[in-house]
């Protein structure tokens, strides 16, 4: 560990400790599954999937130096496959039926998770370490609707499943943080429509819905504020758009 510089622009915050890691790992069934891991770093939680004996571990990691570690450290392990990329710049599409794993690098976590959302076909589960407030944006089940919400509850079933300190890492991230899971649902979505949808409801979130949108659903709803609708509302007006 001492021997790596963490670096802040690729939000490197190293886990330190098995129990948590294991914690984590237990929230998914990795028993011959095919696991796809965002971010393995050094491979700490890398090393206890492997314990679990999945089929295969993909690996893709953006920093070149842990990637060249990485391959030196698995070299032997036929079962695991390191990319040497940018996640965001990657598309998930010669894999079925993935867990998709990952100790998210912070700076950029919402936009993997959007990402992600246009590979649904191919995941099963995602299983995430967030800041904790990332964690709280993404619960359709917490007051306040936004995009993130919206976007969630059509693709997923969300869990947040329990808060990490901030001990457990080296260096120490300043925010709180959070253990994540998305159970991918088994419906048809139109994409065009959801991103056409949110994108015009959510522009003014202060203004009324009826601002925003011209649909001939229930006054009670359309003069209400975007953020201060419930879900039930929300897909009330997205069934009609
Ligand atoms: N999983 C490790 C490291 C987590 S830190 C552990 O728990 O100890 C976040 C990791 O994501 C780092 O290894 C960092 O290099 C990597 N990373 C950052 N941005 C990335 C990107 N765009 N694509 C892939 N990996 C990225």
């Amino acid at each position: 560990m001492q021997k790596i510089k963490p670096k802040k622009s690729l939000s490197q915050n190293f886990l330190i400790d098995k129990n948590i890691a294991n914690k984590i790992i237990n929230q998914t069934k990795i028993e011959n599954k095919i696991i796809f891991e965002i971010g393995p770093g050094l491979g700490f939680l890398t090393d206890i999937i492997l314990k679990k004996k999945p089929k295969r571990i993909i690996l893709i990691e953006k920093d070149n130096l842990l990637a060249r570690k990485l391959k030196e450290k698995y070299s032997d392990n036929k079962r695991v496959e390191i990319i040497n990329k940018d996640i965001l710049r990657y598309n998930i599409t010669e894999f079925k039926n993935i867990i998709v794993i990952s100790n998210l690098p912070y700076n950029i976590s919402t936009k993997i998770i959007l990402k992600l959302f246009n590979f649904r076909r191919h995941i099963k589960e995602m299983i995430f370490m967030v800041q904790k407030e990332v964690s709280l944006k993404f619960d359709y089940n917490l007051p306040k609707m936004n995009k993130y919400k919206f976007i969630t509850y059509l693709n997923a079933e969300y869990i947040r499943c329990f808060d990490i300190s901030a001990n457990v890492f080296y260096p120490k991230p300043k925010v709180k943080s959070s253990i994540v899971k998305f159970v991918i649902k088994n419906n048809k979505i139109n994409f065009d429509k959801a991103n056409n949808f949110s994108n015009i409801i959510f522009k003014n979130i202060r203004k009324k819905i009826s601002n925003n949108i011209n649909i001939n659903v229930n006054n009670n709803i359309l003069n209400k504020r975007v953020d201060k609708i419930t879900l039930k509302e929300l897909l009330i007006i997205y069934n009609f758009f």
